[in-house]
């Protein structure tokens, strides 16, 4: 048999088998003393030790010393997880001389002690896989990691907090940033609001300062209107594509004295404006609000007269005049960036309150969402910051629900994080403008952060109504006078312990967090995944909080959960200093886990060409077999899985290696 003839040849492997206590994680339950004894029993095993914490500084220096002293030129750790301590490990036998390559990780904890009740089937089964990885590692060969150069400029996809935040670091730290939004300004959410909580701060003055440095800093280039479409590379090296959408306003010729859209022949706005959510209106020629950066109008080819009928007076076009900034001609542009590293910070959308009809949005027009109280809030939103009802009156009494669509098993599952603080918010503001009385209706009121729980006492000091109880509807149907020309919301106040009906004049509905309606074409094109509820997933959620999966992509802001702007802030910050870290290393290296392809077994019949996900796999016509490039190879194994004649292997995976690990695991049961 090939494998048992091949093992004859291994006589002078020496193996060292290591197995951790992890404390009492693995020994709790693995009897590790009886599985030393038994690794000590297997052949090649020179040495095998058990240590109580054996990633300790004084279990890696037991590890060296040993593969000097034992001559061990094979190294095998029976620990946690691979994803914890794989690279620890690694490096302990590099320091030691050993190829890192020729060393084993066995995952009695996570695969055996976390999850297996019974002490002897768990220590039965440890015994097993290091069985099994000393038989492998029998066929390990000496490998080098590949080094790439790491390209030093970086791509930021989304303009809000986020992206501006990580822009600012990586640009003043001397990094050139492409930062990619896809809406006419960037801002995000957090340009909506007019005071931020628990502070109070006004978001304008907090925000538009960031906003303007990105524009003018001389690392950033700011791609508004912009989408990424394509991504191709590998970490260090990404090549992006990006569609810049016609504005039809030139960037680089605007001066931002908008006498185009004063000149514009629609004297009046009567198109609803996208950033107010159709409060305010706008013209075919427009800012989407007054501190928009670039400070550039867009026209709305769907409303201007001239792209509808051809036969505008194009009133904007002569006040522009020489300066040329309108361009009717524009065209979409695909632009091509280089790039050694990506942040993805797409933030969220929020809960569409359609789908909770009995809550009466879009039925009753002075049910609000909480975001289009922001705008009603905002100094520079529709009513210029007065809190008006629909026929301009002030409302003497405004119900607020929180939960809207969020802790529901029937739409999204998940706390929003910030809902119970931004309606404490807005009711500090519904106070402050127009006196009020105010409801806020909460299952749990959610005020874990630095001042939250201040603020939250300082609503109810302020004279704001706490009821605990799901909100069953908000109905006009009036039962007594008080009722009459009111919405009524009708809850179980949990704490009185009856049903109530409260009747205001306005509700807002403070609608939960969920990713972006697009998040799972942007993992697609990012190569990341999605966790529960489709937010974007990190690496490790506690060690490695903004990398993913991919290499050189990292996440920031609320696309990989809700968020508040401190946590945004501070999450932005951690994945710039990750790309800072990455790009200042210069050369990176990579595992070499890739593929190859044997060209003596190659039949060229190119059935990896077709199946290989990262386009690394080409047919050469003349050779006539299937050539790999290792650069692109990201060593999923598809194509070693699939290759009928065995040509395409695996480093690290290959036919000996799984065919002995397989043999070595089935060797105690057959
Ligand atoms: C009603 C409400 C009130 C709030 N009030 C507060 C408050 O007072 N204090 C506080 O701390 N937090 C508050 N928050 C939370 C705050 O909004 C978030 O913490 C913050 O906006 C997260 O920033 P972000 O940059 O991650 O995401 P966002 O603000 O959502 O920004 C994401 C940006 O990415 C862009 N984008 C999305 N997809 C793409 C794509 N594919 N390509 C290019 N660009 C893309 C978007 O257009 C957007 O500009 C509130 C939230 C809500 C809903």
């Amino acid at each position: 048999m090939l494998l048992r003839d091949e093992f004859s040849k291994n006589g002078d492997i020496r193996i060292g088998v290591y197995v951790c206590d992890c404390g009492t994680n693995i020994a709790g339950k693995v009897r590790v003393p009886e599985v030393v004894e038994y690794a000590g029993t297997l052949p090649h095993v020179v040495v095998a030790k058990e240590y109580k914490y054996m990633c300790s500084d004084p279990g890696q220096d037991m590890i060296r010393r040993e593969i000097k002293e034992q001559k061990l030129n094979r190294l095998l750790v029976a620990a946690c997880s691979p994803h914890v301590h794989e690279e620890t490990f690694r490096n302990v036998a590099a320091q030691a001389g050993l190829n890192p390559f020729l060393f084993q990780m066995v995952n009695i904890r996570e695969l055996v002690s976390w999850v297996t009740k019974d002490p002897d089937k768990a220590t039965a089964k440890a015994k097993d896989m290091i069985r099994a990885a000393a038989n492998r590692v029998l066929f390990h060969e000496e490998l080098e990691p590949l080094k790439y150069h790491i390209k030093r400029n970086v791509v930021i996809v989304g303009g809000g907090i986020a992206g501006i935040h990580a822009a600012l670091l990586l640009a003043d730290s001397g990094e050139h940033v492409y930062l990619v939004e896809r809406e006419s300004s960037i801002g995000g959410h957090m340009a909506m609001f007019d005071k931020t909580f628990p502070t109070l701060d006004c978001a304008a003055c907090i925000l538009t300062p960031k906003m303007t440095m990105v524009k003018s800093h001389p690392n950033i280039t700011i791609m508004s209107y912009s989408e990424v479409v394509e991504v191709n590379g590998f970490v260090g090296d990404f090549k992006v594509k990006v569609r810049k959408k016609p504005r039809y306003v030139d960037e680089e010729n605007c001066v931002g004295c908008f006498e185009c859209i004063d000149a514009c022949v629609f004297k009046d706005a009567r198109y609803p404006n996208e950033f107010d959510f159709g409060l305010g209106k706008r013209k075919p020629i427009y800012m989407p609000f007054p501190q928009a950066v670039p400070p550039v109008p867009v026209i709305d080819a769907d409303t201007c007269i001239e792209f509808k009928t051809g036969k505008c007076p194009k009133e904007c076009l002569k006040a522009c005049g020489e300066r040329a900034g309108i361009d009717f001609a524009q065209k979409e542009e695909i632009v091509e960036l280089e790039v050694g590293s990506i942040i993805v910070a797409t933030g969220f959308d929020s809960f569409d309150p359609k789908k909770m009809p009995q809550y009466g949005y879009g039925i009753y027009s002075n049910v609000y969402t909480s975001l289009e109280a922001e705008r009603l809030f905002n100094a520079s939103g529709p009513t210029a910051g007065e809190l008006v009802l629909r026929d301009g009156s002030k409302p003497k009494s405004v119900g607020i629900i929180h939960c809207v669509g969020s802790r529901d098993e029937n739409h999204n599952r998940w706390c929003s994080r910030v809902c119970c603080m931004y309606s404490m918010k807005l009711a500090h503001l519904v106070k402050e403008r127009t006196n009020a009385d105010v409801f806020n209706f909460y299952i749990d009121i959610r005020a874990a952060g630095k001042g939250y729980e201040e603020f939250y006492n300082r609503t109810m000091e302020e004279g704001v109504q706490y009821i605990r109880g799901k909100v069953a509807e908000v109905t006009d149907n009036a039962q007594t006078k008080d009722e009459e020309g009111k919405l009524v919301i009708r809850v179980e106040d949990t704490l009185l312990g009856m049903i109530r009906r409260i009747p205001v004049d306005m509700v807002i509905l403070s609608v939960g967090l969920e990713p972006q309606h697009d998040a799972l074409e942007v993992t697609k094109m990012f190569n990341i995944s999605c966790s529960g509820g489709g937010w974007f997933m990190e690496r490790h959620p506690k060690l490695a909080p903004v990398s993913t999966m991919s290499g050189g992509v990292f996440l920031a802001g609320a696309c990989q959960a809700p968020k508040d702007i401190p946590d945004t802030v501070a999450q932005a910050g951690a994945a710039a200093s990750e790309a800072l870290a990455l790009s200042h290393k210069g050369v990176i290296e990579v595992e070499p886990n890739t593929a190859f392809i044997d060209e003596t077994l190659c039949s060229g019949c190119q059935v990896c060409v077709g199946l290989c996900p990262y386009s690394a796999i080409s047919y050469d016509q003349e050779k006539k077999i299937s050539i790999l490039n290792q650069a692109l190879c990201q060593g999923c194994g598809v194509c070693a899985g699939a290759c009928p004649s065995g040509a395409a292997q695996q480093h690290l995976f290959n036919d000996s290696q799984l065919m002995a690990e397989i043999e070595g695991a089935l060797a105690g049961v057959l």
